[in-house]
């Protein structure tokens, strides 16, 4: 089975899109907002500041406190948005309970939602039409595949996981690409047969182990966008890697695998936003 790791897609992506800032008037500029300290966004946080310092992206941390009010939210949240020198907003989510996150969601300036959040990105989505900006994470499923050099045309893809961050935009995608895709969730009947049948599996359920030898068909590309911390306290995805590794004949490891691939093309994102705001060279 070959192991389709992430870092090569990143960094082949890195390498074009720090050439292409050189040339541009002024460096693209990223804002993150995030409320409060958990410990995932933190993380997030700091590898998106690594990727986008290789590329020449610079990024403006915004960390407010975990008690911020509503409004106090929208007034810091409409300033980033009608900041000229910040071409790409990415906002940290799920929100405290408190703040209403739909209609944070709904506020974002279309042209700096970099992470695919807003309601005019997810339209363009399922429109089909390609100047939106997908959420990073299912555009980076897209990416693996394609840097695999997998031609998706006619093919049988199955994603388990239908969220708006992750199944339903990957599937649109898919659709795009020409792929004939099935959609599973947790009330899918016979989720195995179904995802045994497909050539390509996408895993997003967030559920440790559960694909596994009885879910996946011979030859299959499986593509594993979970995380999970497994019984030992270990990162894992929601494939079983030791299980389908006679079976498939590709798939992505989880750590080092779709989550490798997502903050460069969250960069890549932030340098079409730039290239939207008239930072390219003339
Ligand atoms: P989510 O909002 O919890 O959605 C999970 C989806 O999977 C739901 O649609 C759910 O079905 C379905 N599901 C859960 N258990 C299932 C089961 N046993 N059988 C069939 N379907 C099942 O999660 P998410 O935000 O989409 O994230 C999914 C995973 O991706 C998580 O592990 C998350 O940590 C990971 N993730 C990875 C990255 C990355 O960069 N690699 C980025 C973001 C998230 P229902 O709709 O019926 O409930």
């Amino acid at each position: 089975m070959e192991i389709l790791k992430g870092a090569a897609v990143a960094e082949a992506l890195t390498k074009r899109l720090a050439e292409e800032v050189k040339t541009m008037t002024s460096p693209p500029v990223l804002a993150t907002v995030r409320v409060g300290e958990r410990p995932d966004d933190i993380s997030y946080e700091r590898g998106a500041k690594n990727r986008m310092a290789k590329i020449g992206i610079k990024v403006e941390p915004y960390v407010l406190p975990e008690d911020i009010s509503q409004e106090k939210f929208l007034e810091i949240f409409d300033q980033l948005n009608e900041a000229e020198h910040i071409d790409g907003i990415l906002l940290f989510r799920p929100l405290p309970k408190h703040l209403d996150e739909a209609a944070i969601l709904s506020r974002i300036a279309q042209d700096k939602d970099v992470d695919g959040i807003g309601p005019e990105n997810m339209a363009k989505i399922f429109a089909g039409e390609t100047d939106g900006f997908a959420p990073c994470t299912a555009q980076a499923v897209i990416e693996i595949l394609d840097h695999a050099g997998i031609d998706l045309t006619g093919k049988r893809v199955t994603v388990v996981g239908r969220s708006l961050v992750i199944g339903k935009p990957v599937a649109m995608l898919l659709i795009q690409k020409n792929a004939t895709v099935t959609v599973c969730h947790t009330r899918t009947r016979d989720l195995a047969k179904t995802c045994q049948q497909a050539e390509v599996l996408i895993a997003a359920a967030g559920k440790a182990n559960m694909i596994g030898a009885e879910e996946v068909g011979k030859d299959a590309v499986v593509i594993d966008v979970g995380i999970n911390v497994n019984e030992e306290g270990k990162i894992c995805g929601d494939v079983n890697f030791d299980e389908i590794k006679e079976i498939a004949s590709a798939a992505t490891p989880v750590p080092g695998g779709v989550g490798a691939v997502t903050t460069s093309v969250l960069a890549e994102h932030v340098v079409r936003a730039a290239r939207l705001h008239g930072k390219s060279a003339k």
